[in-house]
């Protein structure tokens, strides 16, 4: 059994909770430790939360990575994690932290909208995947003095996670085909392993460049796509994203999908 764990847990086992669990919590601007936990993070983001900053922001997406955004590279996964960039300033604050709270608070990060809530997928030896649920807010953490309690249920909708929950598992599924390569040894192999990646992240996280190669390239020669969701996705990027993300599995896997076929 292994778990890919979608946020970063040392005690992964100890905190896991199911939809029968209540757990406590109501964060608001009266609470004492207000903002504490937007200091000095380190923030995974996921492609959906890329893309929904970027909208946010109007930047493009390579503009967005290029400033907001920091990549790392782990021994035996070939996929590099993007984090984003805490300010260089005294308590390393995120970019979006206001006076107020969270500037980009109706596009934050499934990270920040799920909080006190992680999500992680367990895989079986068959790489079957079963969605988990961790409660673990830090110990500073003051909004668990509340009598108000959720189910998971309860809090995905009232923080509308629910296209965030779709997308990041969506995307966990695709990391577990890069940690298998990792753990097959193709890490750093050779030059198309390599391309791969490139292209990789190209269709996950730079999602306008993806879209001009994807429209402006041999792709669509190449690739048959579902009139509906190609027509959509001109201009629509979760669309492109459905896309993108069945591409990076056909390359992983040479196997389509209902949303990307190979033209033989
Ligand atoms: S995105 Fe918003 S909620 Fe998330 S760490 Fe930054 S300020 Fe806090
Ligand atoms: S530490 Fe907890 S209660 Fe305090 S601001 Fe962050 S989420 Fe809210």
């Amino acid at each position: 059994m292994k778990i890919l764990s979608i946020g970063d847990h040392p005690d992964l086992q100890q905190t896991v909770i199911g939809n029968d669990t209540r757990f406590r919590f109501h964060c608001h601007p009266e609470v004492p430790c207000f903002g504490q936990c937007c200091h000095n993070l380190r923030l995974l983001l996921y492609p959906y939360d890329v893309l929904r900053l970027k909208q946010r922001l109007k930047m493009d997406s390579e503009a967005f990575l290029d400033r907001h955004t920091i990549s790392q590279v782990y021994p035996n996964d070939p996929f590099p994690e993007v984090l984003l960039r805490m300010k260089e300033e005294v308590g390393d604050p995120c970019p979006f932290l206001s006076a107020e709270g969270c500037s980009v608070y109706e596009d934050r990060p499934d990270t920040c909208r799920m909080f006190p809530l992680d999500r992680g997928l367990e895989f079986d030896d068959q790489g079957r995947s079963r969605l988990r649920y961790f409660f673990r807010p830090p110990a500073f953490c003051r909004g668990i003095d509340t009598d108000r309690s959720w189910n998971i249920d309860e809090w995905i909708l009232d923080q509308k996670a629910d296209l965030h929950a779709e997308m990041t598992e969506k995307w966990a599924a695709v990391r577990m085909l890069f940690h298998q390569w990792g753990d097959a040894g193709v890490v750093g192999r050779g030059a198309r392993e390599k391309e791969i990646v490139r292209m990789a992240f190209l269709a996950a996280y730079n999602i306008d460049a993806f879209r001009t190669f994807v429209f402006e390239s041999t792709f669509l020669k190449r690739f048959h796509i579902p009139s509906s969701l190609l027509r959509r996705s001109k201009t629509d990027d979760v669309s492109l994203l459905r896309i993108g993300m069945a591409w990076i599995r056909w390359l992983l896997t040479g196997v389509g999908s209902p949303d990307l076929r190979y033209n033989r």
